[in-house]
C-alpha cells in the first residue's frame, strides 16, 4: 500500500474537495434544486474517496465491502441527478420528491442485492482482483440479473438527458446553456464507458475518474449559472409577490406560468374557479374568453401596452414577446386599475359637481358652456336667482333651506333636459343657478315663465304642516347679435337682466 501513490492520491484529494463543494452548497438560500445537486456531490466525493481506497488497499474482503459502498453512488446518483434536472426547469418540489422516491426505488433493490450476494450469488457470478498500473481493484463478473439491474442507471441517465434537452426548449436563451451543460456532464460516464469498451487500454477506477469529471463540470456550471438568480429559484418568490398579474405564454400561446395575482384577476373577472395550476396548458383564447382585444396581440405576438376593460374592472395589458418568433415565449403584465380608475372617477365627480345638489358646479358649468356655445346657432342663458331666500332661511332654517337648493336643482335638471338635449345647467352662486340652451330669446323667454310656473304649481314641504311656494327672478342673455358670447360676459349681461327682474317685483323674466 502506497500513500503517496499519485493517481489514488490526487483522487482522493478531488473526493474530499467535491465532498466540501457538496457540504457548501447546502448554505442558504436552500432550493431543493441545490439539496439535490450537493447530495449527488456527496454520493460522488464518497464514490470517489472509496474508490481510491479500494486501489490502495489489498485486503480482499476490505476492497469487497469498499466496492459494494460504491455501488450505493452509483445506483442513487442517476436517481437524484434527475430529480436536480426536473428542478432546473420548472420548481415543483412535491412532484419532483415523489418522481425521485418511486424512482429510487430499483436502484436500493440493487443495492441491498448486491450488498447480500455473497449469501444468494444473484448479482455476481465471480468475484476476483486485478492489477492495473500496480494497483489492485477488484474485478466482478455480474450475472444475468446483475447485468440488468445495472443497466437501470444508465437508462435513467439517458432520461435526464432527453429530459434536459426537451425542456430547454421551454426557456429563455441565458437559461438553455445551465441545461446543455449540465447534460454534457450527465452523459460523461456514460461516454467514458463506451469508450473504454472499445480501446484495449485499462485505466483504474475509471468509474470514479468519469463521475469526478462529471461532478466537476456539474459544479463549474453551477457556479456560472448561479441558480440563485432570478431564473429560476427566486422566480418564484418574486413572481408571487407581485401585484401584477404575471402570464406567460409558449410558442403555441399555451400558458405555462402565471402568478397568483394573474390567477386572482383571472378569476375575479372571468369568474373562474379553476386554480393556477388547472389553467396551465390552457389556450389563451379560452382563458380570455374569446376576448379578440387581448387575443389578438398575443396570437400575433406583438409589443404592446394598452387599456383593457372587462365587465367592471380596468387593466393595463403589457404584452412582451421573449425570444425568437418561432419559439419564443410571450409575457403579458396585467396591471388592475380598477381601483385607480374609481378614484378618478370620484375626483372628477368632486371638482365637477356642486357637492349640495350634485348638478355642475360653476367650474364645470364653464366648461360645458365653452363646449357647446358656437357661433352658427342660437344660444341663450339664463341666471336663476331665489326670491327672498335670506327670509326664507330665517324662517324655516338652514337645513330646509338647504333641501328646498337641492329640490330646485333637481326640477331645474329635468326641466331643462326635457326642453333641449342641448342645454345644461349649474349651481354658480349660493342659490344662483344658471342655464344655457341652444334656444333664441322668444322661445327661452317662454321656457323661463314655463319654469316660474312649474315651481309655483309644486309647493314645498317646509314642515309637517306648511308647505311654501318659491319664486326665482330670472335674468336672460342671449348670443343672437354678437359672436363673442363668452361665459364672462353672458352672466354679466344676464345678471343685469336679473337685476331688472328683482326690482320688478321679483317673479319676473327680463332680457338684456
Ligand atoms: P333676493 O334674491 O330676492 O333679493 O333676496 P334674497 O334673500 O334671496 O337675497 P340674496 O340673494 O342676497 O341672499 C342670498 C341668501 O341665500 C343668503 C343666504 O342665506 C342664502 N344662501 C346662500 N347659499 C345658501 C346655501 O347653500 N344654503 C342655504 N340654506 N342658504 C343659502
Ligand atoms: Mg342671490
Ligand atoms: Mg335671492
Amino acid at each position: 500500500m502506497d500513500w503517496m501513490e499519485p493517481y489514488t492520491y490526487y483522487l482522493s484529494i478531488f473526493g474530499l474537495l467535491l465532498f466540501f463543494v457538496g457540504i457548501i452548497l447546502l448554505k442558504k438560500p436552500r432550493t431543493l434544486s441545490r439539496i439535490l445537486l450537493s447530495t449527488s456531490l456527496l454520493l460522488i466525493s464518497l464514490f470517489i474517496i472509496f474508490t481510491a481506497l479500494e486501489l490502495l488497499f489489498e485486503h480482499y474482503q476490505l476492497m469487497l465491502w469498499l466496492r459494494n459502498l460504491q455501488q450505493v453512488s452509483l445506483y442513487l446518483c442517476p436517481v437524484i441527478l434527475f430529480g436536480y434536472a426536473r428542478e432546473l426547469y420548472k420548481q415543483n418540489h412535491k412532484i419532483t420528491m415523489k418522481y425521485v422516491y418511486i424512482l429510487a426505488i430499483p436502484s436500493v433493490l440493487s443495492v441491498l442485492l448486491i450488498f447480500t450476494n455473497q449469501w444468494h450469488g444473484w448479482m455476481r457470478e465471480s468475484v476476483g482482483i486485478q492489477e492495473i498500473w500496480n494497483l489492485t481493484e477488484i474485478a466482478v463478473m455480474p450475472t444475468r440479473l446483475g447485468m440488468v439491474l445495472s443497466v437501470y442507471p444508465t437508462f435513467l441517465t439517458f432520461f435526464t438527458v432527453v429530459l434536459l434537452l426537451r425542456n430547454m426548449g421551454d426557456l429563455p436563451v441565458n437559461y438553455r446553456w445551465s441545461h446543455i451543460f449540465s447534460a454534457v456532464a450527465i452523459c460523461i460516464p456514460l461516454v467514458f464507458t463506451m469508450l473504454f469498451s472499445f480501446i484495449p487500454y485499462n485505466v483504474p477506477g475509471k468509474m470514479a475518474l468519469s463521475f469526478t469529471f462529471m461532478a466537476i463540470l456539474l459544479v463549474i456550471v453551477n457556479k456560472r449559472y448561479d441558480l440563485n438568480s432570478i431564473w429560476p429559484v427566486s422566480r418564484h418568490k418574486i413572481l408571487e409577490s407581485l401585484d401584477e398579474g404575471i402570464l406567460l405564454f409558449d410558442y403555441s400561446n399555451r400558458l405555462i406560468e402565471i402568478n397568483h395575482s394573474g390567477s386572482r384577476i383571472l378569476q375575479q373577472t372571468f369568474q373562474w374557479d379553476a386554480s393556477s395550476d388547472q389553467l396551465l396548458g390552457r389556450h389563451v383564447s379560452e382563458i380570455f374568453q374569446q376576448d379578440q382585444e387581448v387575443i389578438m396581440p398575443v396570437v400575433n405576438r406583438e409589443d404592446i401596452r394598452f387599456e383593457w376593460k372587462s365587465h367592471t374592472s380596468y387593466f393595463q395589458l403589457n404584452i412582451v414577446p421573449l425570444g425568437n418568433e418561432q419559439n419564443g415565449m410571450l409575457l403579458v403584465v396585467i396591471t388592475d386599475l380598477t381601483e385607480m380608475k374609481l378614484i378618478e372617477q370620484k375626483l372628477y365627480q368632486l371638482a365637477h359637481h356642486d357637492e349640495l345638489t350634485c348638478i355642475s358646479n360653476r367650474r364645470s358649468f364653464i366648461e360645458k358652456f365653452n363646449e357647446l356655445v358656437n357661433s352658427n346657432s342660437d344660444f341663450s342663458f339664463l341666471l336663476l336667482d331665489v326670491d327672498y331666500f335670506k327670509q326664507f332661511n330665517d324662517n324655516y332654517g338652514h337645513i330646509v333651506g338647504d333641501q328646498v337648493l337641492q329640490k330646485l336643482a333637481l326640477l331645474l335638471d329635468s326641466f331643462f333636459s326635457g326642453q333641449s338635449e342641448q342645454s345644461t345647467v349649474g349651481r354658480i352662486g349660493g342659490e344662483e343657478f344658471a342655464v344655457l340652451i341652444d334656444k333664441g330669446v322668444d322661445d327661452t323667454i317662454r321656457i323661463a315663465k314655463e319654469f316660474q310656473q312649474l315651481l309655483a304649481d309644486q309647493p314645498i314641504r317646509v314642515t309637517e304642516l306648511e308647505e311654501e311656494v318659491i319664486s326665482v327672478s330670472i335674468g336672460i342673455a342671449t348670443n343672437s347679435h354678437n359672436d363673442l358670447f363668452t361665459f364672462e360676459r353672458a352672466y354679466n349681461e344676464a345678471d343685469q337682466a336679473l337685476y331688472r327682474a328683482k326690482n320688478g317685483g321679483r317673479d319676473e323674466v327680463e332680457v338684456y
